[in-house]
């Protein structure tokens, strides 16, 4: 077996991310799988979660928990200001204008639902076309589709490089005056691909077109300004970003989110209810029906608190090398082929042998105690696109460290010993 250590990469420094300290604020990274110790490299799926989170989270339960915005008694009001104290830490998170434009959400998944179905059937018509690009999760192709289907517009496809780029060029070209939505993922979960959508962005406006950006990939590794990237929506997951399942993000502009009628009716979306007519609430509550997540939300506010006390510089610096060491180790593998070699990358690594299959690899691998993705990944248009059924995905956090991914290596020579 050849070693991971001769590499290039950046050699750890004192200026380097204490990943000791960070790892011991997150328990489930204590725990052994197989009688082995953990490796958790699925943070592309979910990230694990820090001490504070799940602190959050049982404080509430424990002591706070109450339904918000309607009690007038002490529980409630107290659960409402730490929800909504939530939400201004997501505001000032992602740099959005004020905390109107911050829908709580279920994930990505229904972010970007609202808009398809608020936005979509609202302003576009028979004939329009939606652009999205190759590399999409199922999440922001289907919710389209099925627009498209209602309404009889078109969904077209920014096509991608063999590396797993946009081909900007394409997009120019798709852009017509036919064009009303562009829809683009900002980091692609199967590859890994941060995507250009500073520019696609800009093409879009200068035909006025608005644009949303599917940030689930990418909130976990960018700092990520919403009026520095000019989108128009925005949507995330809680649960990628180290905070817990079931709660999101949908930022949109509020001129925006204003013009667009509600996605679900309900409590709490409501101003005024006779039987004859129904005012709305103002924003961000008209598209918050029902009670939401509370304890999610609060927990979100948790997980952004801890980022925030982090050195990001160092973090990126971590991560950039996390990845550009598993780069090198990988492809050093006989047989080995990475699928996903942009530029510009975050720390996902999908790749495939031709002999054996993505889910042998990762059965293997589970043995070793290493967790890794196998399967289409929620992206099987990149794997028509690729010629693959499935790939094996390693997807780095902040606080993996390069001996895990010396275990990744030493697990896939044994997955090759094994179906050679
Ligand atoms: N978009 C991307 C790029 C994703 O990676 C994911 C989750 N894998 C989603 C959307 C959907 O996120 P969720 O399941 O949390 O709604």
């Amino acid at each position: 077996m050849k070693v991971a250590h001769e590499i290039t990469a950046q050699a750890p420094s004192a200026q380097a991310l204490d990943v000791g300290k960070i790892r011991a604020d997150f328990p489930i990274l204590r725990q052994k799988v197989h009688g082995k110790p953990l490796v958790y490299l699925d943070n592309g799926a979910t990230s694990q979660k820090p001490q504070m989170v799940i602190d959050s989270l049982n404080r509430y339960y424990s002591e706070g928990n109450s339904n918000i915005h309607r009690g007038v008694h002490f529980l409630s009001e107290r659960a409402t200001e730490a929800y909504e104290t939530a939400r201004q830490k997501i505001r000032r998170f992602i740099n959005a204008g004020s905390d109107q434009e911050l829908i709580f959400v279920r994930g990505t998944t229904e972010a970007i639902n609202l808009v398809a179905q608020s936005y979509g059937r609202t302003f576009l018509k028979k004939g329009d076309e939606i652009i999205v690009s190759a590399m999409e999760h199922h999440s922001n192709i289907v919710p389209w589709q099925i627009l498209c289907e209602q309404i009889g517009a078109r969904l077209r496809v920014i096509p991608i490089n063999h590396d797993g780029e946009i081909v900007l060029e394409e997009y120019r070209r798709l852009l017509t005056d036919k064009t009303k939505f562009v829809s683009v993922t900002h980091v692609s979960n199967a590859l890994g691909t941060i995507a250009p959508v500073k520019e696609v962005v800009r093409f879009a406006h200068e035909r006025c077109v608005p644009v949303l950006l599917d940030g689930a990939q990418a909130i976990p590794h960018l700092k990520v300004d919403v009026q520095e990237l000019g989108c128009d929506f925005y949507a995330f997951s809680g649960h990628k970003l180290f905070g817990p399942t079931g709660v999101g993000i949908l930022y949109g502009r509020a001129g925006l989110l204003d013009a667009m009628p509600p996605y679900q009716g309900g409590g709490d979306m409501i101003s005024l209810v006779t039987f004859e007519k129904t005012h709305y609430n103002v924003l961000p509550y008209k598209f918050e029906a029902g009670t939401p997540h509370i304890a999610g939300g609060i927990g979100l506010g948790a997980a952004i608190d801890y980022l925030v006390g982090l050195d990001w510089e160092r973090v990126a610096a971590h991560e950039h090398d996390l990845l550009a060491y598993a780069t090198s180790a990988l492809s050093r593998i006989d047989g080995l082929r990475i699928i996903g070699t942009a530029r510009e990358k975050v720390g996902v690594i999908s790749f495939v042998f031709d002999h054996i299959h993505a889910h042998d690899v990762g059965t293997i691998l589970d043995q070793e105690g290493v967790a890794v993705r196998a399967g289409h990944h929620c992206a099987m248009p990149v794997m028509q696109r690729f010629g693959v059924p499935a790939t094996t995905r390693a997807s780095f956090a902040l606080y993996n460290t390069r001996d895990e991914i010396d275990v990744l290596v030493s697990g896939i020579h044994r997955a090759l010993k094994v179906f050679k």
